[in-house]
């Protein structure tokens, strides 16, 4: 029989966590926006929003120590971060787009190099995902192969009912360890009728076709007449679930400092400058071609998958008003 929860029983679900020292995670307001931030109480969970920034730094933090070092009378002391002090967590209310670009992560994180610090908050992480029955014009989630009901990425799937709760399916096994943790807060519907979901996210595009431009295209005045407004701010590539690039670099003195990592963009000037001061993608217009190319072409290469989820992130915050959806339709219409 279906399992559905109630609003307020997710909302008790989220304090009986916190309760069990949990780490739980979800939208929050914080000033005007949401944000996937530390849930205090039950009640501060924002049912209603997509977050601002996505979901990704649950597992991969805007910045992070990766290790310490200091210089002693016995020499050079190195301390690596503790990962089995990472708390169990509990990511509430994820958005599919956010949901299904964390599998999507996963190929990056534990490829040639596993990455144990994204790895280890994998492993703590159960992920309840959120169907969304409103979109904006941003939206493209179905045009890239996703839905506003997909449960890529999810560990527990909560529908919006008729008639208010959740109609919740259990897709994994760490789904249904936090089913059967708390089971008095969920319960048996016979008659559980799902409301409708977000419609208009976007025609399906074609991007096997896409792929096949982009293969053929790498030197294309496309490019230029798209980049030329690009002010390199990064902000598209910070917003996006799927983005994952970072930089590494030791702050402090020599004497006492951190390793960290920090996020990087593609967009930045100097994002691929080399120590001899050459730079490869030296204009812009090269440097956002490497993050279409990279989206749906590299990363398809390499895992066989694309990195955008049509979130819509990118469209609603550049501040110069580039339209990835656009440009895909764009390159979609050159490849006939
Ligand atoms: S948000 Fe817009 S202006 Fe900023 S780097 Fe991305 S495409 Fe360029
Ligand atoms: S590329 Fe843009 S639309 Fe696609 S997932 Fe990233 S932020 Fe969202």
């Amino acid at each position: 029989m279906p399992k559905t929860i109630t609003e307020h029983n997710l909302r008790l679900l989220i304090d009986s966590l916190l309760k069990d020292r949990f780490r739980v995670v979800g939208p929050r307001l914080a000033g005007a926006m949401a944000l996937y931030e530390p849930l205090a109480k039950g009640e501060e969970l924002v049912l209603d929003q997509l977050p601002r920034r996505s979901a990704k730094e649950v597992f991969f933090p805007v910045c992070e120590n990766i290790l310490s070092f200091e210089r002693t009378e016995a020499g050079l002391q190195v301390t690596d971060v503790d990962l089995s002090a990472m708390s169990e967590t509990v990511l509430v209310g994820v958005r599919p787009c956010d949901a299904a670009a964390v599998p999507v992560l996963d190929e990056v994180f534990s490829w040639d190099y596993k990455d144990e610090f994204f790895l280890e908050r994998r492993r703590k992480t159960t992920i309840i995902g959120m169907a969304c029955t409103k979109s904006d014009d941003a939206c493209f989630c179905s045009a890239v192969g996703l839905s506003p009901g997909e449960t890529k990425g999810s560990d527990l799937f909560l529908t919006p009912l008729l008639g208010g709760g959740y109609g919740c399916q259990v897709l994994t096994d760490k789904g249904q360890q936090l089913l059967a943790r708390y089971p008095k807060l969920f319960v048996d519907t016979v008659d559980a009728r799902l409301a409708p979901l977000a419609g208009g996210t976007g025609d399906r595009l074609d991007l096997k076709r896409i792929k096949a431009w982009l293969d053929d295209n790498f030197e294309s005045p496309l490019w230029n007449d798209i980049a030329e407004r690009c002010a390199g701010c990064g902000a598209c590539a910070f917003l996006c679930p799927a983005c994952h690039c970072f930089d590494i670099n030791d702050e402090g003195t020599t004497e006492l400092g951190h390793r960290r990592k920090h996020w990087d963009a593609c967009g930045f000037g100097k994002f691929t400058n080399h120590a001899s001061g050459h730079n490869p993608r030296d204009l812009q217009n090269k440097r956002y071609r490497n993050r279409i190319m990279h989206k749906f072409k590299y990363y398809d290469d390499k895992f066989g998958q694309t990195l955008c989820t049509g979130c819509g992130r990118c469209i609603r915050h550049c501040p110069v008003g580039i339209d990835i959806a656009a440009i895909l339709r764009e390159i979609e219409s050159r490849s006939q």
